[in-house]
């Protein structure tokens, strides 16, 4: 890197608050800190020329849970601390549509369509029948009523006729989200510094050393690193996951019309600019896909294709970018938001569905962070 002098007294020059990790929960929290306390001065530290993790990475869906993964998240924490999940979810895409507008993140609002395989027959089932519990706990939890309906499925298929429709999610495009995000910290005062990898946390010292030397001291400390804090801090129950993504060139006469998911969540795939995306899957190869490595592989390549091939026939042959990114997750879903050390908090494990989480979690620290400042 060849930091200059100047470069160097800037970087490891004290700040009120030191955030590692610019995706989409290090830049909420810093934009919440600012709303707040404009005052306080506040560095973020991202090793990336872009946030290089999942935030720019994924799949650009508005999503806060389809009805077998509601019934799967219910069956692992319990029906309280799922809904409290949701909730997050909930009001964190709230939150991130009227700070950024929905325009300038094209987000739509296309609704989300669960389908069923037909090896899902016994899920699917499940699923129908769970329809209106689902909905009182929507309504109960988030006020909104008929969430989910049943919906005849005459786009794709090689599904199962019956699906499930979520008339309140959308998508949006997630470059343009950060772009807006990245836009209103710089606005705010904020300095993004790129391109610097920090190595370890040095408690005792309370300084960040990082690459070239670097060695940055912090007074307040906030780890917004996902999928990566375990390299920071051993201890943490947070493991990475990878996300593999395809998106085909542009494709004649793709029915698509909303955000789809399949199989608890695990797969899920969208239509974009006569294009389709699709990605996930990592439980079909669950051992190699707990990586923090980027990459694609032969494996999850093939297992996305033959899906994508009975979404839309042929379209396995006009594949245009394979891609992934990293997510951070856990025995449970919910995120990671506690003081690990005096003045070390921690933003992470946001699972799959960081969009909706990220704002709702990025206030929640900056409450934190600014209630010891
Ligand atoms: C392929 C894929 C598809 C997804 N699809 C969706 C979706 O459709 N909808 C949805 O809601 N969610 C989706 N997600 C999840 C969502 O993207 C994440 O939960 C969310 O982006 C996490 O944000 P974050 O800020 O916590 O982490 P990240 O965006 O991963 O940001 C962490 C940042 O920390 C930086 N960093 C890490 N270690 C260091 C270090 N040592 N020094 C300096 N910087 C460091 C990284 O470079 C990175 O930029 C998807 C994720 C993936 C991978």
């Amino acid at each position: 890197m060849n930091y200059s002098f100047w470069e160097k007294y800037f970087i490891e020059s004290p700040v009120d608050i030191t955030i590692i990790g610019s995706g989409i929960v290090g830049l909420s929290t810093a934009i919440s800190i600012k709303e707040s306390r404009p005052e306080l001065s506040i560095k973020i530290i991202e090793r990336g020329s872009l946030p290089y993790g999942a935030s720019t990475k994924n799949a650009g869906f508005s999503c806060f849970g389809s009805v077998s993964e509601l019934l799967d998240d219910i069956k692992n924490m319990g029906e309280g601390q799922c809904m409290e999940v949701v909730n997050m979810r909930w009001k964190g895409l709230k939150k991130l549509r009227s700070r950024i507008g929905d325009a300038a993140m094209a987000y739509t609002h296309c609704g989300g369509t669960e389908l069923f395989r037909p090896e899902d027959e016994d899920l699917k089932q499940l699923c129908l029948s769970q329809i209106e519990y689902c909905n009182e706990l929507m309504s109960h939890h988030i006020s909104i009523d008929q969430c989910y309906s049943v919906k005849s499925n005459d786009t794709v298929l090689s599904f199962e006729k019956q699906s499930i429709f979520n008339a309140f999610e959308g998508s949006i495009n997630p470059v343009m989200m950060m772009n807006e995000l990245i836009k209103k910290a710089i606005s705010l005062g904020i300095h993004i510094i790129n391109g610097l990898t920090i190595k370890e946390i040095d408690k005792t010292n309370k300084q960040l050393i990082g690459s070239e030397n670097i060695r940055i001291a912090f007074k307040k400390l906030i780890v917004c690193t996902n999928g990566f804090a375990s390299q920071l801090l051993p201890n943490l129950p947070v493991t990475a996951a990878r996300n593999q993504v395809l998106i085909t060139s542009p494709l004649d006469n793709v029915k698509l019309d909303s955000c789809y998911h399949v199989d608890k969540g695990y797969i899920y795939f969208r239509p974009f600019e006569g294009r389709i995306l699709i990605g996930g899957g990592r439980n079909y190869d669950a051992v190699t896909e707990a990586t923090s490595e980027f990459g694609n592989t032969k494996v999850i390549q093939e297992y996305l294709l033959s899906i994508l091939e009975k979404i839309h026939p042929g379209a396995s042959k006009k594949v245009d970018h394979w891609w992934s990114g990293i997510l951070g997750i856990g025995h449970t879903k919910f995120p990671i938001c506690e003081w690990v050390d005096k003045d070390i908090l921690v933003g992470v494990r946001l699972g799959g569905m960081g969009i909706a989480i990220g704002s709702y979690l990025g206030e929640q620290l900056a409450e934190m962070a600014v209630s010891k400042m």
